[in-house]
């Protein structure tokens, strides 16, 4: 068997979002469990759509997600340049060949004249194609001409990885463009040289590819290039499902997941639990298991939705795994303000009774904001909370006024809190929650905040009692 070679080939358009992410996770994972090797190669051939920075943003997308390469830009291996515009030389080869073989064409027809033929074709509805357009006597191609491919029509039956048995009438088949005016291949001429130079066995990409295939098919054979492994994978459509996903439609980047504190490990398990499992209910998948188990034959072949509430609620799944220590690491740069003036023990405390319920990192300032400062009481959390708003405030007063009682003995131990609170559910025969409430909301000047008595012991003692007692004053 030949040795296991994938690459992911960006185009530098832009920065990585999860549609195209996924190009590159798959053929990671497959040169990961094969020990094959993983490429990066930059497809930058057309220059004018590049955008400064994106091959940079790219990089750091892959470091992020700690999905390294063997071969690249910036990883010399036997096979390199890695980036196109530096391949120039070797495009050229091959295109004098085809030129010389009678395989390809000059094609200096300009933009209007070419137009003109699909007119023609569109008027006697017909399906343009260029190969019953060919010019009469073209000139003898020189670097700098266009040159086109010249295709030998016939049907193709091949097998996607993905996508199954796959079939195309000779329909499908025609000449393409390989070099342009301005010296530099096309992408449908350029990666076909470039994966037959750098040895690829498996070719990973989106789907926007497919309906070309049985154009590259028949350029493969007129190169008498052995062909790799074709895996296609569908679009990646938006939360409705209804359209795909793109930049245009306000797929973020990457890396504006990274810096709202998603963790790598959970984008990872989400980018390839879209579309894809193992054939069992399991959904949480570490990146040792993920090796182990992707294959692109269970990659499902209708379009995945992205659903950010899923990444959300894998991502809370991988914060709950960590210890104290590790997420404390990884939530410096995410506290509010105002938890500048406590220490490591006291903030530890505090993660531990948000952990439960934390997301993303970015939503910790709005989870223990109630632990750093103490806000002014605001009554209207009381009116309108569904259970209190049915009391007066000289009833609520009364009740608080009894908790306190209690809560002022309290040694302010989880256990002794726990006790005391539910002793004085029973001694004031009110519910847990409107006596729960209104003691969160005294404290915690927030409606929702961790199990009361958890909230109660990490805030102290001398804290939870002056907020209850302003709260009394108020009420
Ligand atoms: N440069 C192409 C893109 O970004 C690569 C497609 C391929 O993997 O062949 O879509």
């Amino acid at each position: 068997m030949k040795p296991v070679r994938t690459r992911y080939a960006p185009s530098p358009t832009g920065f990585q979002h999860v549609g195209n992410i996924r190009a590159a996770l798959y053929p990671w994972l497959i040169a990961r469990q094969t020990n094959g090797v993983f490429i990066l190669r930059i497809e930058d051939t057309d220059q004018a759509r590049e955008v400064e920075g994106a091959v940079e943003s790219m990089r750091e997308t892959l470091n992020w997600l700690g999905m390294d390469w063997d071969e690249g830009p910036d990883m010399p291996g036997e096979f390199g340049p890695y980036i196109q515009s530096e391949r120039k030389a070797n495009y050229a080869i091959w295109a004098q060949r085809m030129a010389d073989e009678g395989t390809a064409y000059a094609d200096v027809r300009t933009p209007q004249q070419l137009q003109a033929l699909r007119d023609t074709a569109k008027a006697q509805k017909k399906p343009f194609l260029a190969r019953e357009y060919r010019p009469e006597n073209p000139p003898k191609w020189e670097p700098g001409m266009p040159l086109r491919f010249k295709s030998t029509p016939q049907a193709y039956h091949w097998h996607d990885a993905i996508m199954g048995d796959l079939s195309a009438g000779e329909e499908a088949v025609d000449d393409f463009i390989l070099m342009k005016a301005d010296g530099l291949p096309t992408y449908n001429f350029a990666h076909i040289i470039d994966d037959n130079d750098m040895q690829i066995s498996h070719v990973i990409r989106g789907i926007e590819y497919i309906a070309s295939m049985p154009k590259y098919l028949n350029l493969y054979e007129a190169l008498h290039f052995e062909k790799p492994i074709f895996a296609h994978a569908p679009h990646i459509m938006n939360d409705q499902g209804n359209k795909k996903l793109s930049k245009r439609d306000g797929a973020k980047s990457l890396l504006s997941y990274r810096d709202e504190g998603i963790l790598p490990e959970a984008m990872l398990n989400f980018l390839a639990s879209m579309g894809w499992n193992d054939g069992t209910e399991q959904e949480i998948f570490s990146r040792e298991e993920l090796i182990a188990k992707f294959s692109l034959e269970r990659v499902q072949r209708s379009g995945a939705r992205f659903d950010e509430q899923r990444l959300h609620w894998m991502n809370g799944s991988w914060i709950r795994g960590l210890d104290i220590n590790s997420i404390y690491t990884l939530c410096q740069g995410y506290w509010p303000d105002t938890a500048k003036h406590y220490d490591e023990m006291y903030k530890k405390a505090v993660l531990g009774l948000v952990q439960e319920r934390l997301k993303f990192l970015a939503e910790l300032p709005e989870l223990t904001a109630l632990f750093f400062e103490d806000l002014p009481t605001d009554l209207n959390l009381i009116d309108a909370n569904k259970q209190l708003k049915k009391f007066s405030h000289a009833e609520l007063k009364v009740y608080l006024e009894h908790a306190m009682g209690s809560l002022e003995q309290s040694d302010f131990s989880v256990e002794d809190l726990t006790t005391r609170l539910n002793a004085l559910l029973e001694s004031t025969g009110q519910k847990p929650g409107v006596l729960f409430s209104l003691i969160r909301i005294a404290s915690t000047q927030a409606p929702f905040s961790p199990a009361l008595a958890d909230t109660l012991h990490v805030l102290g003692k001398e804290r939870s009692i002056a907020r209850i007692t302003n709260c009394l004053e108020s009420l």
